[in-house]
């Protein structure tokens, strides 16, 4: 887009430190550090949601931060996350503060972290108070309760908010998690237009409730019965949104910058169905893995992020494929990250 860019990153091994022209090695919960950055830019963004509230603080005195801290701020505690949702009328599931010792609830329930929990990380199911041992530990952090949700389907919906509160949605996607981690994202979503068009309407409330601006991903459940409930706000580019890269006109990290920049927003038109699959950490447990196995694959990208360390679990990379044979990938997608095993 012809930007200069800036990064800031406790790990001087970060990804986006060898890609920008200011890489900017500080940590990330200290003041001075955001200054550093704010020195270099003309404007700021983040894309993660835990930099910490008062550092977002500090940069804003010094340049514009997307989206506000207040956002942030609201996004970083899953309990005042939830009673924003509550309080706009946003559905979802029942949740409550989960106290240090909480008597069995009279349905399953997933508990989670208040604060910095993610890819099912700070997180345990209780299906039953015999299940409630495995959660002490989780326990000693401030955490909440959610009835689990018995669902169809989880999709998401990528929303764009600009400086002037225009939004636009990308066409809403399906997402299949494996232990709390996304696995695969399809797209479009295979649900009546009523029920798209539903989620796009609940992105686009909570975009507009929270004076978002720049990329949120809004994660719902969708019911057997056809209802949607809310699950997680992430006002940021998100993992099921990657797919946007090789298969939408303009990608979600550039509409995130066009949001934030104040520019236009870009069109959101998918040109061809699309898979994305994750490629976690675990698949370099025998050594690189074998990506010769994907080259012949048509309609097949490979991103990788260029992460130092391939840790089990982490997201190392993804790899979309696009096309009418979008579908099939999806059910192929076992065998593919088999293969690619050494
Ligand atoms: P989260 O970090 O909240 O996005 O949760 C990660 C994944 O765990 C979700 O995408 C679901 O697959 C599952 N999950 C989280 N919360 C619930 C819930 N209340 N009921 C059922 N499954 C859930």
């Amino acid at each position: 887009m012809g930007w200069r860019t800036a990064a800031l990153d406790s790990d001087p091994d970060a990804p986006a430190l060898k890609v920008v022209d200011h890489p900017v090695v500080a940590p990330l919960d200290d003041p001075a550090s955001a200054a550093k950055l704010a020195a270099v830019s003309d404007l700021l963004t983040v894309e993660w949601e835990n930099v910490p509230v008062a550092v977002l603080e500090a940069a804003a005195k010094l340049k514009p931060v997307h989206p506000a801290p207040s956002v942030l701020g609201i996004i970083q505690d899953r309990l005042t996350q939830r009673d924003f949702l509550k309080k706009h009328g946003l559905p979802q599931t029942e949740y409550g503060e989960a106290a240090a010792s909480p008597s069995p609830w009279p349905y399953a329930v997933v508990l989670k972290r208040r604060r910095l929990g993610y890819d099912g990380k700070g997180q345990c199911v209780v299906d039953t108070p015999a299940d409630l041992p495995k959660a002490a530990g989780l326990l000693q952090a401030p955490c909440i309760w959610e009835k689990k949700v018995a669902f169809a389907k989880e999709v998401s919906v990528i929303i764009a908010r600009g400086q002037d509160g225009e939004t636009r949605c990308f066409p809403v996607a399906e997402n299949e998690h494996r232990g709390g981690v996304l696995h695969a994202t399809y797209a479009p979503a295979r649900v009546p237009e009523a029920v798209a068009a539903r989620a796009r309407d609940l992105a686009r409330k909570a975009a507009e409730a929270l004076g978002h601006t720049g990329v949120m991903g809004v994660e719902m459940f969708l019911l057997p019965s056809g209802e949607l409930l809310v699950n997680e706000l992430a006002p940021r580019v998100h993992n099921s949104g990657h797919y946007t890269l090789d298969a939408c006109a303009t990608s979600q990290f550039e509409q995130h910058a066009r949001a934030v920049c104040g520019l236009p927003l870009g069109p959101v038109e998918q040109k061809a169905p699309a898979v994305m699959v994750n490629l976690l950490g675990d698949l370099w447990a025998g050594g690189e893995p074998r990506w010769d196995t994907l080259e012949k694959v048509s309609g097949l990208t490979l991103h990788l992020y260029g992460k130092s360390s391939a840790r089990p679990g982490r997201k190392m990379g993804h790899y979309t494929v696009t096309g009418p044979g979008a579908e099939a990938e999806l059910a192929a997608a076992d065998a593919r990250l088999a293969a690619l095993r050494r």
